[in-house]
């Protein structure tokens, strides 16, 4: 075959399985247990399907005014896109443009990583200390910026703000990405920092605790100031990455706070237990302050417990590729029953 010039050659990020069994427990990608509020469905139900022949809104100011609301911040202070993975591919594009490489932890959300290259970012990954946490002090170097998933995913690991405002301190000359994707589960945000610090900005998914990982629906807070160049880089790629159909619903979202509020306080208690019986079969298991928990069992074979796990269609999340994660699932928290029955498994294989 003739070769020809100008081809990229680029490692994608390779998202959990999607497998589609009727009776399977599917745990391995950290989607809600439970569906979007009935007023999300109820929206959906009555969409006027003739706007469609329109173009979408490219300001998104009703999303925006129901998030302004919601945080007690400015319409302006938000950006409004695809999922946060188009949000943070923005923001990558936006804020890191120094020659100084920027940070992330070397074991987080795969993602960073391919965009970094995908868009020739020169970056550090700094090592998580031996417990998996983040080594804040390792951050108080020449950098071109810094990103920190907070909870971190796939540790679950949690950071209190006192400990970002520090980060946020020690690098006020660079932009601090705080990707919150799972902070409704137990923690704590830190929006309020964002009046204090021009140099950060949040970012929010309501992929995880909106149950909508199928709408695509993520957005940034900032100042205004920074919050404009997302627009103009937004404007610059795909003005209307935003549908109709998917503002109005996560408008609906926004305003069912309540639900939510329920959901999600369900499933941190769902996570205690099933930690709590983990820990007593045996298996080691991370704090975990979202939807999610990663666990080793120190005297099981975790690649033969992952295909017995697999054969009974349950599918949790395996890293046989990364070195200090081979050993460890991460385990997305399901229903009371679906995680009953993932206990049940786990037990019959540990009593083989
Ligand atoms: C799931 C996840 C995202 C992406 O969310 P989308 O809004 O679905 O694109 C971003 N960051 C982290 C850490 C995640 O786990």
């Amino acid at each position: 075959m003739m070769q020809v010039k100008g081809i990229r050659s680029i490692s994608p990020y390779v998202p959990g399985e999607q497998p589609n069994f009727s009776d399977m427990i599917k745990i391995n990608t950290n989607e809600n247990a439970y569906p979007p509020s009935p007023a999300v469905l109820d929206t959906l139900k009555h969409f006027d399907g003739k706007s469609l022949s329109r173009y979408s809104s490219i300001s998104n100011q009703k999303l925006k005014e129901a998030l302004a609301k919601k945080y007690h911040l400015q319409s302006n202070q938000f950006v409004i896109g695809n999922g946060s993975d188009e949000i943070l591919a923005f923001c990558m594009l936006a804020f890191f443009n120094s020659k100084e490489p920027i940070l992330f932890p070397d074991i987080t959300y795969g993602f960073y990583k391919v965009w970094a290259d995908l868009f020739h970012i020169p970056y550090q990954e700094v090592p998580l200390k031996q417990d998996f946490r983040i080594n804040f002090e390792d951050y108080n170097r020449f950098n071109g910026g810094i990103l920190i998933p907070n909870p971190n995913a796939p540790t679950g690991i949690y950071e209190e703000s006192p400990t970002i405002e520090t980060l946020l301190k020690n690098n006020s000359d660079s932009v601090v990405i705080i990707d919150e994707a799972y902070i409704d589960f137990g923690g704590v945000s830190v929006i309020p920092l964002i009046e204090k610090y021009p140099n950060l900005v949040v970012v929010h998914t309501f992929s995880k605790s909106r149950s909508l990982a199928g709408l695509r629906i993520g957005y940034a807070i900032s100042n205004p100031n920074l919050i404009q160049v997302l627009e103009s880089i937004k404007s610059s790629f795909n003005p209307y990455s935003v549908d109709t159909l998917s503002e109005e619903l996560s408008v609906s979202a926004v305003e069912s706070q309540t639900y939510y509020l329920e959901i999600n306080q369900k499933i941190q208690h769902t996570r205690e237990l099933f930690a709590h019986k983990l820990n007593q079969l045996g298996f080691v298991v991370l704090p975990s302050k979202t939807n999610f928990v990663l666990t080793t069992h120190p005297k099981a074979d975790m690649q033969a417990l992952f295909e017995f796990l697999n054969e009974q269609h349950v599918f949790v999340r395996f890293f046989p590729t990364n070195k200090r994660l081979e050993q460890f699932f991460r385990i997305s928290i399901g229903t009371d029953q679906e995680m009953l029955r993932v206990t049940q498994i786990l037990e019959q294989f540990l009593a083989k």
